[in-house]
């Protein structure tokens, strides 16, 4: 996942891109549009509430998302049909997970290589422990100043998303019954629906933890990995303090490889990676008015598109030295509490 902004920017490029003024969702439910925009994402937090529903976070990213977005682009189509008053925020939602896989698919290899990533096998390659989330909140950072001219000290993820009450409302049905008609083991498993409520409680929590809006947010987080209630190095998964100085979106073109195939250089920056599948994301968005994305997003992995569970290990990287700025974070923690 890049991170939340990045994938709020995309869906609204996206949506301004299909529709311009004739956008099918008033500015009432374009937190929908946002949420949806953030995909399987949220089910991650689903660590704490039993039953959890984390594994819905990571099996969904394996393989099978064009299956979940075409159910849920099904829904919506099936209360705009009723004039339900959900269906513009259905359809909002609709639009915004379709986009999801889109970015995911695209900057992943990239975020991948630049960020590095844990081999069990070797202790050494602890220092990447939450690296890649931490170059996507930096990567975040830089975008919202680039394509918006604003500061994550402003932006507050959790005012741009719907109220936790009417998430709870809406999505663990909605939710449950796209993951049953998509994946044969949760046809049967009659705690989805929790699960999934669960795993949004959750998130409500984290994302208010790791918001930088929470003064205090980071010496709780660490209080928290002590006592063993959130994992190690959890501070990598904070923005930090200001953009660390470092050409992290590649504008200088120094080159990268698909860290599962390698094959030639790619010369992208970042930007460039996101504006190019704008395009492939109007396609997606006219697919859930009228068609179905599956067709266009399919059910491959979100690394890279890679059939279900058939992309193979990571190989190559060169990573920014990202663990330094992790620890200077920790450390100015331990000095302001002392
Ligand atoms: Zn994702």
């Amino acid at each position: 996942m890049p991170s939340f902004v990045t994938h709020a920017l995309f869906a609204e490029d996206s949506c301004e891109k299909t529709f311009g003024s004739a956008r099918p969702f008033s500015n009432r439910d374009l937190p929908w549009l946002i949420l949806g925009a953030q995909g399987p994402d949220p089910l991650f937090s689903g660590i704490k509430r039993q039953p959890a529903g984390a594994e819905w976070g990571y099996r969904i990213h394996r393989g099978g998302f064009g299956r979940v977005a075409s159910a849920l682009a099904g829904k919506a189509r099936k209360l705009r049909r009723e004039s339900s008053a959900d269906a513009a925020a259905m359809t909002a939602y609709a639009l915004g997970f379709a986009t999801h896989a889109i970015l995911d698919r695209t900057a992943h290899p990239y975020v991948n290589y630049f960020s590095g990533w844990v081999d069990p096998s070797s202790s050494e390659s602890e220092i990447y422990r939450f690296t890649h989330p931490f170059l996507e909140r930096i990567i975040d950072m830089m975008m919202l100043a680039d394509r918006r001219g604003l500061d994550i000290g402003v932006y507050d993820c959790n005012s741009r998303i719907p109220p936790r009450d009417e998430q709870l409302r809406l999505l663990p049905p909605l939710l449950s019954s796209a993951l049953k008609t998509s994946y044969n083991d949760a046809a049967t498993d009659e705690t989805l629906e929790e699960k999934v409520a669960n795993a949004l409680r959750d998130d409500a929590e984290f994302s208010a933890l790791i918001s930088p809006s929470h003064s205090d947010g980071m010496a709780k987080a660490v209080e928290m990995e002590q006592r063993g209630e959130l994992p190690q190095r959890v501070l990598g998964l904070f923005y930090p303090p200001e953009i660390p100085p470092g050409d992290f979106m590649n504008e200088d073109g120094s080159g990268w490889i698909d860290p599962r195939f390698g094959g030639e250089k790619r010369r992208e920056s970042f930007v460039e990676l996101y504006e190019s599948v704008l395009g492939d994301a109007v396609i997606a968005m006219k697919s859930v008015m009228e068609g179905d994305p599956f067709d266009c997003l399919g059910d491959g992995d979100l690394d890279d598109g890679s059939p279900k569970d058939k992309g193979g290990k990571f190989l190559y990287s060169d990573p920014f030295n990202l663990s330094p700025i992790i620890d200077g974070m920790y450390k100015a923690v331990s000095q302001r509490h002392q």
